[in-house]
């Protein structure tokens, strides 16, 4: 057993390395830059780079590379080797502070969403000292944001370090009101609970959908799924442990704290959490793990599956989001504290969580959008598409006493009085069994459930902080110029729990109950993608982004561009897929099977004249009239999809492909799996998912 104290980042370029490698001055300089994210002075850019530099080569590093997050959602890099040609055929190895700095990866085929015209495609990569350094397979990476020439956001992680200066501003004026004096920044924290399957390597080589799609475009019920409950939580076997193990140490290595892991609900399902950092390292280390979790899968010759719903009747899998706001003396904001003033804190930072939700419900649904996520939302195992929040009951009620003046049973029946009170403890747990809900309050952190398994946190994140913030900006103005400050401060909580509590919902969001009664309390329900993406550019939200300088207009509308063309791209790919698969292996398949009970059939009508029907007869009607529809369905979806070429207006393709497309390949689906169940198995032409889901023994 090796030390993990002695490997835990050891491949980081963290806290404790810079504070031995670099002068004080130096040390001192980029810590400041870290804590208050002010900008670096500009010549400590040189010493940084050179002990970056001798450290990444002690470690055996032989290239570094900007690692940055597009809009791809998944992590790009592109690596420089240190060497630099002296003469004579020799080389040093160089890496100078405008390395460190700035990279020029001339990314033009990354999506721009019109941001970038072609002649002036290269993007740029900036340095973000905020986030560590680190070595991945013999190269330093370097943490960085990606722009265009004129400086405008083509990643994922821009958005997310200006919420977290708008955050930090915006609270950090609202606890200045509540008399904070040691606070000197806020800080948004996640934790990103990690779902995953882990399949047999050879399976997943054998089925093209996984391979192109990630996901099965075919597959009928297999005898067992997760209905017995036997795998969630259930003895890891030892393939899967073994995997466990070795992502364990090597995100370690790479100072991600991968903190606990077990089986899922579905067979073949399971998850991982880590403890929880700031937003920004959370995403960094999101991503890690998620590439983390593909490459070590291989290396066990698993295939890890991180789509949103690789198998349709198992559940899919999700990402919970958990996120705080603590201050830098240690206080989590969203925690109930022991003093009527740190109750009365807590309870305008909660307000400030539930009006937000409220005011900016498709924001948080925008952020949780994608093709792979429409076929888990609100299907029963993931929470709907409704955006509510719940605070569990112990909460509600103390909401519902201050708003309407009324006595709290739970304080002797007494009144509430804001500033003087001290509540009684709220208990952790009783919100968090309530797994349905999309924002949960769990205690002392909301848990946002809506997440698909492969998304990038970055933009929840930058999504939550921001509408927060707003909202503390608004209570900030309201309060800066009181002169009674308890006085207005209660009047102030009682009439935000008054306008935004159609938001709080503490019962099953998964029932049909719920969605009646949302639509009676005039929430949201944008069922899927595109009618979410619909709303990205609608005024308000373009207001807030602008308003807290996260995005201009310009920089949304190519964000929704990029998000719904994503979109269509998936379907397209999937949809080809689909063809390729029943033209090339589902028909050829059913239409052998065929041709040996036809064989069969009429050996048997020789020997019996009379034998007219027969076992066979019946399977070859069946298959029949079932290829005769897979082959209609399959030319209907050719034409569709080359008809939807044809409309220009992103938008319009993209409910083209939700409307039209979507159920000619529901219905094809529905087809092949019917058949899949008639035909002999020697003859079915790729893994059933009985094959699939019990394949890691
Ligand atoms: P569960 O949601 O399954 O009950 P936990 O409550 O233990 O599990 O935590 C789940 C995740 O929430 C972990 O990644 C944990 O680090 C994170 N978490 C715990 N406290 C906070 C916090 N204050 N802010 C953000 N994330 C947190
Ligand atoms: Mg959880």
């Amino acid at each position: 057993m090796k030390d993990i104290s002695t490997i835990y980042g050891s491949l980081v370029f963290s806290d404790s390395v810079m504070k031995e490698r670099l002068s004080s001055e130096v040390y001192k300089g980029i810590r400041h830059t870290i804590d208050t994210g002010a900008e670096l002075r500009e010549d400590l850019a040189q010493p940084i780079a050179n002990a970056m530099k001798e450290w990444a080569l002690e470690k055996g590093a032989t290239h570094y590379t900007h690692w940055f997050q597009p809009m791809t959602g998944v992590t790009a890099e592109k690596h420089e080797s240190f060497i630099k040609p002296v003469g004579e055929g020799k080389v040093i190895m160089d890496f100078s502070a405008s390395a460190l700095v700035k990279g020029e990866p001339d990314a033009s085929s990354l999506p721009s969403g019109g941001l970038r015209a072609t002649f002036e495609a290269r993007g740029y990569t900036a340095w973000d000292p905020s986030s560590y350094a680190f070595i991945k397979d013999n190269s330093l990476c370097i943490p960085t944001a990606f722009c265009s020439y004129g400086g405008e956001t083509l990643d994922k992680k821009s958005p997310l370090l200006r919420s977290m200066d708008a955050i930090n501003l915006q609270a950090m004026r609202v606890l200045k009101l509540f008399g904070n004096t040691t606070a000197k920044r806020v800080v948004a924290n996640c934790g990103a609970e990690q779902e995953y399957f882990l399949i047999d390597k050879s399976m997943y080589e054998s089925r093209m959908d996984l391979i192109h799609c990630g996901r099965t475009l075919f597959g009928a019920r297999p005898p067992k799924g997760q209905e017995m409950g036997d795998h969630y939580f259930g003895v890891i076997n030892q393939r899967v442990s073994a995997f466990m193990k070795d992502l364990d140490e090597e995100l370690w290595k790479l100072g991600v704290p991968a903190k606990t892991k077990h089986n899922e609900s579905a067979p073949a399902q399971h998850e991982l959490a880590p403890i929880y950092s700031t937003v920004n390292l959370a995403t960094d280390q999101n991503q890690l793990t998620m590439e983390l979790m593909k490459s070590i899968a291989c290396k066990h010759n698993l295939a890890c599956i991180l789509h949103e719903k690789p198998f349709e009747k198992v559940n899919g899998s999700g990402k919970h989001n958990n996120w705080s706001l603590a201050s830098d003396d240690g206080i989590n904001l969203l925690e109930p504290g022991d003093t009527p003033h740190e109750n009365a804190q807590f309870l305008l930072f909660l307000l400030a969580v539930i009006k937000a939700t409220d005011e900016y419900q498709d924001l948080l649904r925008i952020s949780a959008a994608s093709a792979g996520n429409d076929l888990r939302l609100g299907a029963h195992e993931a929470p709907p598409a409704i955006i509510s929040i719940s605070l569990g009951e112990d909460l509600t009620n103390v909401l519902e006493a201050i708003e309407t003046n009324k006595p709290y049973k739970g304080l002797g029946n007494k009144k509430i009085i804001l500033g003087a009170t001290v509540l009684p403890p709220i208990p952790k747990d009783t919100s968090d069994r309530n797994r349905t809900s999309p924002f949960a309050f769990t205690g002392n952190k909301l848990e946002f459930r809506l997440l698909g398994a492969p998304f990038s946190i970055a933009c929840t994140n930058y999504i939550i902080n921001t509408i927060v913030a707003n909202s503390l900006s608004d209570f900030a103005d309201e309060l800066e110029i009181s002169k009674d400050f308890n006085k207005d401060l209660t009047a102030l909580i009682a009439k935000t729990i008054r306008k935004h509590k159609r938001i709080i919902f503490n019962g099953n969001n998964y029932s049909l109950e719920w969605a009646e009664e949302a639509e009676k309390r005039g929430l949201m329900n944008l069922k899927t993608t595109v009618d979410a993406f619909e709303h990205f550019t609608d005024k308000k939200n373009v207001a807030l982004f602008e308003k807290h300088k996260i995005l201009s207009r310009n920089e949304v509308q190519s964000r929704r561009d990029i998000l719904l063309d994503n979109y269509i791209k998936i379907l397209n790919i999937e949809g080809l897929t689909m063809i390729e698969m029943v033209k090339k292996q589902i028909l050829p398949a059913v239409m052998l099977y065929e041709r040996k009970l036809v064989k069969l059939a009429l050996n048997k009508k020789k020997l019996s004249e009379s034998l007219d029907r027969s076992v066979e007869t019946d399977i070859i009607e069946k298959l029949s009239s079932g290829g005769t529809r897979m082959y209609e369905l399959t030319n209907q979806l050719e034409n569709q999809l080359s008809d939807s070429n044809e409309l220009l207006d992103i938008l319009q393709r993209a409910k083209y492909f939700k409307n039209i497309i979507l159920s000619t390949m529901k219905e094809l689906r529905l087809v092949a799996d019917s058949l899949e169940p008639l035909v002999a198995k020697y003859y079915w032409p790729f893994p059933t998912y009985a094959d699939i889901l019990y394949s890691v023994k």
